[in-house]
C-alpha cells in the first residue's frame, strides 16, 4: 500500500471520528488565538482556557497587552507554567505588533516568526485556525501518529509536515490537523498500543496481519 493509499485511510477513519473539530483553545479573534496558542506551550489546552479568560479581561488587543505590564501578566499566567518567559513574550510580541502591525497579527509566516515567542508552529496554528491559510502545524501527537500510520519516517517534525502535505489535499490540513491532534490525545497515546487497539494500524498495514497469521500457521 502507497502512502497516499494510507493516506486516505486515515482521513476517513478521522473523518469518521471528528467530523467537525473544535479549536481547542478558547479565543476572540486571530489576537487572543496569538496568545493562547503561546501560553500553550508545555502545558494542556484546559489550563490555558482556565487563564485567558482572567488575562483576556485585562487585555484583548495587542494595544492593551502591550501597556501591562510583564509581572502582572506573569501574575495572570503562572498557573500554566513557565509564566516569566511566556509574560516577557507575550508582552514584547504585543509591543512589536503596535510597533510593526498596527496591533494588528500579521498574515504571514515570516512576519509572525519575527514575533518574540512564535515559533513555525505557533505561526502555522495561527495562520491556519484564525485566516484559514493552508498550513499544517505538526505537534508531538501528530509526529507520532503520522510514522505508527507509515505517513512519514518521523525523522524530524519539519519532515513530518513536508510528508503530510505530500500525501493529503491542501484544503483538508486544517481540519486534519485538528483531527490528529484529537485522536492523539483520545485514543492512540504515546504510551504503548500493540497495534490492534482501534483497528487503523490493521486497517493502513493489512501486511503485518498477514505475515503474523503466516507466522502462526
Ligand atoms: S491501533 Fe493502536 S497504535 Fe494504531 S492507531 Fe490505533 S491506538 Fe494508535
Amino acid at each position: 500500500m502507497t502512502r497516499k493509499e494510507r493516506a486516505a485511510i486515515v482521513d476517513r477513519r478521522l473523518a469518521e471520528h471528528y467530523p467537525e473539530p473544535p479549536i481547542p483553545l478558547h479565543h476572540r479573534d486571530a489576537f487572543t488565538l496569538l496568545v493562547a496558542v503561546m501560553l500553550s506551550a508545555h502545558t494542556t489546552d484546559k489550563s490555558v482556557n482556565n487563564v485567558t479568560p482572567t488575562l483576556f479581561a485585562a487585555a484583548d488587543t495587542a494595544e492593551k497587552m502591550s501597556r501591562l505590564p510583564v509581572a502582572e501578566i506573569q501574575r495572570i499566567i503562572r498557573p500554566v507554567g513557565l509564566s516569566p518567559t511566556k509574560a516577557k513574550n507575550l508582552a514584547a510580541m504585543a509591543q512589536l505588533l503596535m510597533a510593526r502591525h498596527g496591533g494588528e497579527v500579521p498574515q504571514s509566516f515570516e512576519a509572525l516568526e519575527a514575533l518574540p515567542g512564535v515559533g513555525h508552529k505557533t505561526a502555522g496554528v495561527v495562520l491556519t485556525q484564525a485566516f484559514g491559510v493552508p498550513a499544517f502545524p505538526v505537534d508531538t501527537h501528530i509526529h507520532r501518529l503520522a510514522q505508527r500510520w507509515g505517513l512519514s519516517d518521523g525523522r524530524s517534525v519539519e519532515q513530518t509536515e513536508r510528508d503530510l502535505k505530500a500525501v493529503f489535499p491542501v484544503e483538508r490540513w486544517s481540519k486534519l490537523h485538528l483531527q490528529f491532534i484529537y485522536y492523539g490525545r483520545e485514543h492512540c497515546s504515546a504510551r504503548g498500543c500493540d497495534g490492534r487497539t482501534c483497528g487503523i494500524c490493521r486497517e493502513v498495514f493489512p501486511e503485518r496481519k498477514r505475515a503474523k497469521a503466516t507466522r502462526q500457521a
